[in-house]
């Protein structure tokens, strides 16, 4: 509304359309002023607005998995995108008609999917047995974001979750690091890195540091 009188976009979307036909027939009264209709208070943001017009789902099973206060933003993207099949490995390049090997740079013995590089290579199944948690050995398991193998509860699950981010991280990373600059890391050395960074990101949470003090046996999935 401008000085009593109705002060419309000029849009030609369909929803300007409709909404000047039905805004233009009320007239305007000296007391009248526009609110959010969904709102009980006057202050009305953008954030009010997008929240009552949008419509709200289910969230994807991964998204616990993938994003948690345990987590490194940076393996999370990774871990999202492998969960989601969006990696660039060689299967989807031959789907894409580029011209690469299909075979896995890590191991040599099959062919690189998302399935078989964060599940059934022998590269990153090194890292994963060597842990404190079981992972399920199923690919569809991590779709669905129930790949902790047992009874795991409270914060080791996130721990579990952190676990294999900063293994998928790591992995494709190696993957990528072979592919482009022709290094040859081992998988004990992955492992090692994989320990490490999961330590130092557990070293450095408040939420870890109190956990520990009512349950020390968390210290061995450190090692
Ligand atoms: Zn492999």
């Amino acid at each position: 509304m401008d000085n009593g009188s109705w002060h419309l976009p000029t849009s030609n979307h369909f929803d300007c359309l409709e909404l000047r036909s039905l805004v233009l027939n009320i007239q305007i009264h000296p007391r009248d002023k526009i609110s959010w209709d969904t709102t009980q208070s006057n202050a009305t943001g953008i954030s009010t607005i997008w929240n009552s017009i949008r419509t709200i789902g289910t969230p994807p099973a991964w998204v616990d998995v993938v994003w948690h206060n345990l987590s490194i933003p940076k393996c999370a993207f990774t871990f999202w995108l492998a969960i989601k099949g969006r990696l660039l490995t060689r299967d989807r390049m031959h789907k894409f008609n580029m011209n690469t090997e299909l075979r896995c740079i890590l191991c040599n013995i099959d062919n690189e999917s998302h399935r078989h590089i964060f599940v059934s290579c022998p590269y990153i199944m090194h890292i994963m047995a060597n842990s404190s948690f079981t992972f399920s050995e199923d690919w569809s398991h991590y779709k669905n974001g129930e790949f902790l193998v047992g009874p795991v509860t409270g914060i080791r699950k996130q721990m579990g979750h952190l676990y294999a981010a900063i293994t998928f991280f790591l992995v494709w990373k190696e993957r990528n690091a072979r592919l482009h600059n022709a290094t040859n890391q081992p998988a004990s050395m992955t492992l090692t890195l994989v320990k490490r960074m999961f330590r130092e990101k557990l070293h450095s949470c408040h939420r870890f540091q109190r956990e520990v003090l009512k349950n020390h046996d968390l210290l061995l999935d450190l090692y």
